[in-house]
């Protein structure tokens, strides 16, 4: 599904590397291929071993950078972002890369997710005498980091990490090192890699591939890398973690060409939509995905069910950014803009639809209209997860519990609301086994939360919409 449509956004992509003459130049070509993850503002912070030299704006990254400011961010380091506005706000001062100097050196901060005691650390930071730039809470670290009474950079760093709450992957860099730290959860991907005698961490492995670089491993929850001239060390800020990556980076946002935790996202989605054929098997004529992240869970459908796949709905690729708009009702404007249905492929067939997920049901009223007008003589709605009846605290913009159509009602009440001959969710369980991770934890290593109301951390009031804030009292 198109993400900008279907009002589950992820916020943000980071990508750092050490120890390649051209690092600003590859961090571009990286950040190119996590544009997916926001596309709202980008930026670039790079080093040279002794100064630090940065440039970002709102748009995308083609419309941020041009030749001649990546020549001036000269140096063997850089860090990159790609962000998709929610947490604090748009406006310029929020794109990161966000960049402090200070008497006793640079420090350059990209992350991606979200910190669920933001709030409660910046009126206490803010007490203790700190003026905060933004109104991002990526900038509560830096200051914890500043305030830490520590000698030595990573000591800060570590100190001021085992303070943070919530979804986080952070690439750090000063003027002669790079860090990178995820949260004792590991709610968020984070990948390292090599290329040549330098290091490369991203937020998804399809960055690697576009530079040339090698995967080596995901970062591990609770862990902190020192990248620098030297090499690379693994140390720990906590030894307290417990893996639960966000399970929606399988189903949903991550790029089909990437990998997390070795396994491969377009592989996974297909064992996804063959699940679903197991538990739903249906009679239909022909099997189409929602494009594109749902395709590869409806060509898994499409082979298990033994129906031939088609491409019964394709997305415009030129639309430009411009209906990319927060407001939902442009957002669903935008939709018949976006997707086609191809009358040749449904015009008196019985359509078997795989999509992802529903998060408010309006986008999926659309596209089963449209496929009716087209000549489905009947729709039939595939889930290739289960019902999302909760909103996520971790950096994933999935709105309020008002907001989500599966909070409030029950698949016969959505199947109604969106018009479709039938509707069938995958089972959580069913989503797990199919993603097929090794863990043998309770929760095999995800963060099923959205689906299932539970949380891997606590969540703490203030971090509440308003509206869930009056349903807690
Ligand atoms: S609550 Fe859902 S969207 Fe948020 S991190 Fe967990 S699995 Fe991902």
């Amino acid at each position: 599904m198109l993400a900008e449509l279907k009002g589950l956004n992820e916020e943000c992509g980071v990508f750092g590397i050490w120890g390649h003459e051209q690092a600003a130049q590859l961090t571009y070509y990286a950040l190119q291929s996590l544009q997916h993850r926001g596309q709202e503002g980008a930026g670039i912070v790079a080093s040279n071993g002794r100064e630090i030299t940065s440039h970002k704006g709102e748009g995308l990254v083609t419309e941020v950078f041009s030749q001649n400011q990546l020549d001036q961010l000269t140096g063997h380091g850089a860090v990159g972002h790609v962000r998709y506005t929610t947490a604090g706000g748009g406006g310029y001062e929020n794109v990161q890369p966000l960049l402090f100097r200070s008497q006793t050196g640079s420090l350059a901060l990209a992350h991606n997710g979200n910190l669920v005691n933001a709030n409660a650390l910046k009126h206490q930071l803010e007490r203790q005498g700190s003026i905060l730039q933004t109104t991002s809470d990526t900038e509560v670290l830096a200051h914890l980091i500043k305030r830490s009474g520590y000698e030595n950079v990573k000591e800060r760093v570590k100190n001021a990490l085992t303070m943070l709450k919530g979804a986080y992957a952070f690439v750090i860099m000063t003027e002669t090192e790079l860090m990178v730290a995820l949260d004792p959860n590991g709610l968020r991907p984070l990948s390292l890699g090599q290329i040549g005698d330098g290091y490369v961490v991203a937020s998804e492995t399809c960055a690697f591939d576009i530079i040339g670089a090698e995967y080596i491993r995901s970062v591990e929850p609770g862990e902190l890398l020192i990248i620098d001239d030297e090499g690379i060390r693994s140390e720990r800020f906590t030894y307290a973690t417990n893996r639960s990556i966000c399970t929606m980076e399988y189903v949903y946002f991550s790029r089909p060409d990437s990998d997390i935790d070795g396994i491969n996202i377009h592989s996974a989605r297909k064992r996804l939509g063959k699940q679903l054929a197991a538990e739903f098997p249906i009679e239909g004529d022909v099997v189409t995905g929602v494009p594109d992240s749902s395709i590869s869970a409806a060509i898994g459908y499409a082979e298990a069910a033994n129906i031939p796949y088609e491409m019964g709905l394709i997305k415009n690729r030129y639309i430009g950014r411009t209906f990319i708009q927060p407001s939902q009702e442009l957002r669903e404007q935008g939709v018949k803009m976006k997707l086609s249905p191809v009358r040749g492929v449904v015009e008196g067939k019985r359509v078997i639809m795989v999509d992802d997920s529903i998060v408010r049901g309006t986008t999926s009223r659309r596209i089963v209209n449209m496929l009716k007008d087209a000549g489905a003589t009947e729709v039939h709605v595939m889930i290739s997860s289960p019902p999302i009846k909760n909103p996520c605290f971790y950096g994933i913009d999935t709105s309020t519990h008002e907001e989500l159509i599966a909070s409030k009602n029950s698949v016969e009440e959505i199947r109604q609301i969106i018009g479709a001959d039938s509707l069938s969710f995958l089972s959580v369980d069913g989503m797990v086994t199919a993603i097929g991770r090794p863990d043998t934890s309770e929760n095999k290593g995800h963060c099923l939360a959205c689906f299932t109301g539970k949380y891997p951390t606590e969540i703490y009031p203030d971090t509440l919409h308003p509206y869930e804030k009056e349903l807690t009292h």
